[in-house]
């Protein structure tokens, strides 16, 4: 016996490919009756029983086109055995819809699954079984370039040839006007195709509708049931049928396709067990900023920093500048600003880069696989308990680059109270221009602590948790958290260009601030270290600087780091806080001798702290007001000044307290020191804190903690 099989598809379903592989040259080619559409027909060229005849590419069996009506005719003809539907499998939602009305028009089918050979590279994997058992047809995989399954489907498709299919059931009340309508049509129509034409007299279509041939009655029947359905589905009767195969097509895609999205999302489900989980979370966080830290910090971009601190900044350019100077025979006021000031200064925030390069890159590394969302969400948990909501720690987040931005970021949180809490507490975490202090400090005082830079980042978290708890219980700030809704995006592996080009950014900043702000205040401290009142050169201990410095110091004597160049240092670190160290660069750095090199500088640092007065130093610095651009920021996010010096004050005095308990209480249990006036007055800040820790909040507020959405 001859199979008729007839190839079906979407126009680029890969329906010539696939004819072309299974007849080979011997096609035939023709016209079909009546329109200038391409026919085509062949042998198959292993098995000359099977005739295979190429329809048209079509979307649906609808008669909009030529094409549509001339397959649907050819479809109809009794000498058709089998359908084969080739349908492009990365498009397995378009392409289903035709598959579906021909499996109401109730012709044997078989689905051949095409381009298999792309769902990997797309992501996608289908069950051929499923969705064979969804559609009630046989389902094959093929690749008509790669000549995959292409026998296998054409055994199926012999195989289907009398085996009666079921078509696709729909809602129940539309079956119910369906068999209504079965039972006016006229008798010639054959069983098979009686709920078809149903289908089609329901949707209106004018070519079944003629052949039909109805009487008034049985119009008047096929009218009321249409205009039933149509008040039940509040939709006109193609639109019904339209939803409801799309309807059907959502269920068979659920059933059988999985995208690797919705793989990744159970990849990261369990990632997420852990990293999210109500104890492990926070130590795991901490852990991975140590291990951050101590990488960037300790290890590897230290190798960095000594080479740009000790040959670059340390030798060569001084050396290379000294030389040209002397060539040109330059002003010695003018050598001494450039090479003690500039040089000097700008190469102490400079030699840091290669460490902010690092912790950036690794920082880059965990926003882009995914982590950070996850951190936001634990912090959301944590946060919340505080009377913070954890969309306060995206500003933060963002502060970490640079308190600018982060304080802006603070723009996303709708209540007034909350964000004015937020750009209030924002600039405590570590900035990248806080980070050459932490590095300075835990460099020269703690080189065998891996813990004290990582501790700068809980320090700074430790201020806003404290804030929070604070704060949420004044009046000023008293109130219900909004909800916080947040999606997490699968884990990815992090794309290198990406954290590539963000640290790269990072640290271009750093470079270009460097060149700027920095640069003017090194010329600044540079002049104001060398000069008296009356101009004249003199050592650094009578410039204008040291005056003013020792005005200052007294203030911090208290903090255990009283001495001129520490208050200047901390001064000059509100226009810029890199300035910090570009002081102490010059500071420190400026001996006459041209060789200085960072190690040294930090052993004449050492010289002039002890190690828990340098702490308190660093906490002091990260925790008192921010930069003055940073300043300007929440000026502009608070709206007046009156927030903003509130904000200001609130820092400092905040930084003030948090150091002195540092050095007051730690002189003592690490440096031996004695019980003085300071410790009492750390006793009873102390005393304040905890005071201000658990009193009770404001009145007139609905309760602190309320946990609201967010949860898992
Ligand atoms: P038609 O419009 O349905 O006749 O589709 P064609 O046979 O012209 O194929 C459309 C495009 O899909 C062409 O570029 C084919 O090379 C490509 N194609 C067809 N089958 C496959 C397949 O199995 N795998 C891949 N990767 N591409 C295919």
């Amino acid at each position: 016996m001859t199979y008729h099989f007839a190839l079906a598809g979407n126009p680029n379903s890969g329906k010539t490919s696939t004819f072309n592989q299974l007849t080979g040259a011997k096609q035939t080619v023709g016209n079909w009756p009546g329109v200038t559409v391409e026919r085509k027909a062949g042998r198959l060229r292993k098995d000359r029983h099977v005739l295979i005849q190429d329809l048209p590419g079509i979307y649906s069996l609808s008669p909009y086109t030529p094409e549509e009506l001339i397959s649907r005719d050819y479809l109809m003809e009794a000498s058709l055995d089998a359908v084969i539907n080739i349908i492009d499998g990365t498009n397995l939602e378009r392409n289903l819809y035709l598959t579906l009305q021909l499996l109401e028009m109730n012709v044997p089918t078989v689905a051949a699954i095409n381009m298999i050979d792309l769902l990997k590279k797309k992501g996608l994997q289908i069950n051929f079984e499923k969705l064979a058992y969804g559609l009630g047809i046989p389902v094959v995989g093929i690749s008509a370039l790669k000549q995959r399954g292409l026998a296998k489907m054409i055994e199926a498709a012999k195989h289907a040839v009398n085996t009666q299919q079921l078509p696709p059931r729909y809602d129940d009340r539309l079956e119910a006007g369906l068999t209504e309508i079965m039972a006016i049509l006229p008798e010639t129509i054959p069983q098979q195709q009686k709920r078809w034409f149903a289908l089609k007299l329901f949707e209106k279509d004018e070519a079944i509708q003629a052949m039909c041939k109805l009487t008034d009655s049985q119009q008047a029947v096929l009218q009321e049931t249409i205009s039933i359905l149509e008040m039940i589905f509040k939709d006109s009767s193609d639109a019904i049928l339209v939803n409801e195969r799309y309807g059907f097509i959502e269920e068979l895609l659920a059933l059988a396709v999985i995208k690797e999205t919705d793989q990744h999302l159970a990849f990261s489900d369990k990632i997420d067990r852990v990293l999210t989980h109500r104890v492990l979370a926070l130590p795991i966080f901490a852990f991975i900023m140590w291990g951050i830290y101590y990488l960037s910090i300790q290890t590897i971009g230290t190798i960095g920093t000594d080479w740009v601190n000790d040959v670059l900044f340390g030798s060569w350019i001084p050396e290379t500048a000294a030389h040209w100077l002397e060539q040109l025979r330059v002003a010695q006021w003018l050598q001494e600003l450039i090479l003690d000031g500039i040089v000097a200064g700008v190469g102490a925030v400079l030699g840091f880069l290669p460490q902010i390069f690092v912790l950036f890159f690794c920082l880059a590394i965990l926003e882009d696989c995914g982590y950070m969302a996850r951190v936001a969400f634990v912090m959301d948990r944590l946060f919340r308990k505080f009377g913070l909501s954890g969309k306060s720690f995206i500003p933060m987040l963002i502060a970490t680059g640079c308190g600018v931005p982060g304080v802006m970021a603070s723009r996303t949180i709708e209540n007034e109270k909350d964000r004015r809490l937020t750009v209030m507490v924002t600039t405590f975490m570590p900035c990248s221009a806080k980070l050459p202090i932490i590095a300075l400090i835990s460099g020269a005082f703690f080189p065998h602590y891996s813990w004290v830079a990582p501790s700068a980042y809980f320090v700074g978290m430790g201020a806003v948790i404290f804030s929070g708890i604070v704060l949420k219980k004044t009046p000023l700030f008293a109130g219900d958290l909004a909800p916080f809704i947040m999606e997490l995006p699968a884990y990815h592996l992090p794309q290198l260009t990406t954290i590539l080009k963000s640290a790269c950014d990072r640290a271009v900043a750093f470079v270009k601030k460097a060149g700027t702000i920095i640069f003017v205040a090194c010329i600044f401290v540079w002049f104001t270290s060398s000069y008296n009142f009356a101009l004249q050169r003199v050592s650094e201990d009578q410039s204008i600087l040291a005056f003013f410095g020792r005005l200052l110091a007294p203030l911090f004597a208290p903090l255990g780091w009283g001495t001129w160049r520490g208050a200047v240092a901390t001064i000059t670190g509100l226009v810029a806080k890199e300035n910090v160290i570009g002081t102490f660069g010059i500071l420190y750095g400026q001996t006459g001798e041209l060789s200085e090199s960072g190690t040294e500088i930090w052993q004449v640092l050492r010289g002039d702290y002890t190690a828990v007065a340098a702490y308190s130093f660093l906490v002091f610095n990260l925790l008192c007001a921010p930069c003055f651009a940073a300043i300007g920021a929440i000026h502009r996010e608070m709206g007046d000044s009156k927030w903003t010096w509130l904000a200001i004050g609130y820092q400092c005095g905040l930084a003030y307290c948090a150091s002195l308990l540092v050095y007051q209480f730690g002189h003592v249990i690490f440096e031996g020191g004695h019980l003085t006036l300071g410790v009492f007055a750390a006793i009873v800040v102390t005393g304040l804190l905890v005071f201000a820790l658990v009193k009770k909040p404001f009145r007139g507020s609905a309760p602190l903690i309320q946990v609201v959405g967010g949860e898992k």
